[in-house]
């Protein structure tokens, strides 16, 4: 596992992990979908919900490996693994500090379970560290962001979180599905609990739902006590594709990366766009931080449309690109967050969380990125026509 560091990055996402077929010598790892095992196997009884069958087991390695920590856990779902985490770690009287701008099933969750069990919660005003240790209460026992940010990828300060977290004895933990472990190690920026939807660029191919948790042995052995008795474990089956998935992790990202940033380059320079919110464009006003704390941008990015091109006409309007709710595929596809993930709010609520009504966000997948130009130039003239 130590060794697994000094690998390379494919190398570690190929072979990391593997589960050793003995019997066949098989070149993949075979899926052991038993749900019962001999007592004398290992310490603790092998069982789904305990998290420790052969494939969970394994797949954890690479996890870790990918994240830098010492150890890992995976769930049925992003939201499966950050409710794990918030309820491991919080009790009834505790204050937790949450970035205002978070996925909103994150949000949901806070608002909707944490009152019912008396855990104190407050949402700072931007993502500016001051915001953050303006709110510290002596019972606050987390510091909880997301970087880059969902629609507008705005950037927090991850070292900064993590050395204000740790002057005053709080926990760290930050969703890095954006990012995905290609591009930010949050963990080398001394960060406690690394959560991800698994669902997005791990699994990668818009065909699993899962979550994952990567963090030191100390912590994921607290998390692992709370989640089997919530029983959010991935099933051995999904296990299994999300190994296959993460094989190619680096190959995938790292080219929607490229096509991300030849995208939102070519965005800031057509006329029919406003705005484009990349933090690989000197343009974002957190471009300089971006560089210092991620491996690569990332390949979510926002635009906005020039008033007059209506934002749900032009995505009908493309042909390759697929207007869809989800992310991080390897199809690249648009949502509308005023008409999707921020409906509810009202266009004075979205106005000023910088949300307009043209506001299109991008998933870039990876297609070569004339295509998707031509798509968007198609679209566009055809919606002004
Ligand atoms: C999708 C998503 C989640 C939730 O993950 P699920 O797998 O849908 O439960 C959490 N955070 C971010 C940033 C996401 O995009």
């Amino acid at each position: 596992m130590n060794n697994s560091k000094k690998l390379g990055i494919n190398t570690s996402c190929v072979h990391v992990g593997e589960v050793k077929d003995e019997q066949f010598k098989g070149a993949v790892s075979p899926m052991y979908m038993s749900t019962s095992y001999a007592f004398d196997d290992v310490a603790i009884k092998r069982y789904p919900r305990y998290f420790n069958t052969p494939n969970q087991e394994m797949l954890c390695k690479k996890i870790a490996a990918l994240e830098h920590t010492e150890d890992g856990l995976i769930f049925s779902s992003g939201m499966a693994a950050i409710s794990a985490a918030m309820f491991a770690f919080l009790k009834t009287g505790d204050h937790v500090i949450i970035q205002q701008v978070i996925y909103g099933g994150t949000y949901n969750f806070i608002v909707s379970e944490f009152d019912k069990y008396g855990i104190e919660y407050s949402f700072t005003e931007s993502d500016k560290v001051a915001d953050f240790k303006a709110l510290i209460k002596d019972n606050t026992k987390i510091l909880y962001i997301e970087t880059p940010s969902n629609p507008l990828l705005g950037i927090t300060d991850i070292a900064a979180i993590s050395s204000l977290a740790k002057a005053h004895g709080m926990l760290t933990m930050i969703d890095n599905t954006f990012a995905s472990p290609i591009n930010q190690n949050p963990a080398d920026l001394g960060i406690d609990i690394i959560l991800h939807s698994a669902t997005k660029y791990m699994g990668g191919h818009s065909d699993i739902s899962a979550g994952a948790i990567a963090a030191s042995k100390k912590h994921i052995e607290q998390i692992w006590k709370t989640a089997i008795n919530f029983g959010g474990n991935l099933s051995d089956q999904t296990v299994w594709l999300l190994e296959r998935s993460l094989k190619t992790l680096n190959l995938r990202v790292k080219e929607q990366t490229k096509n991300a940033q030849e995208m939102a380059t070519y965005l800031e320079g057509n006329e029919n766009i406003d705005r484009v919110y990349y933090p690989g464009l000197k343009s974002h006003p957190q471009y300089e931080l971006a560089k210092k704390q991620m491996k690569g941008f990332g390949a979510m990015l926002s635009f906005e449309l020039k008033e007059g091109i209506d934002a749900m006409e032009f995505q009908n309007a493309l042909q390759l690109i697929k207007p869809s709710m989800s992310l991080a595929g390897l199809e690249s596809t648009t949502v509308s967050p005023a008409q999707t993930t921020h409906a509810l709010l009202s266009e004075k609520q979205r106005l000023e969380r910088g949300i307009k009504d043209g506001l299109i966000r991008f998933s870039v997948g990876i297609e070569e990125a004339e295509d998707l130009i031509a798509d968007i130039e198609q679209a566009i003239e055809k919606v002004k026509s």
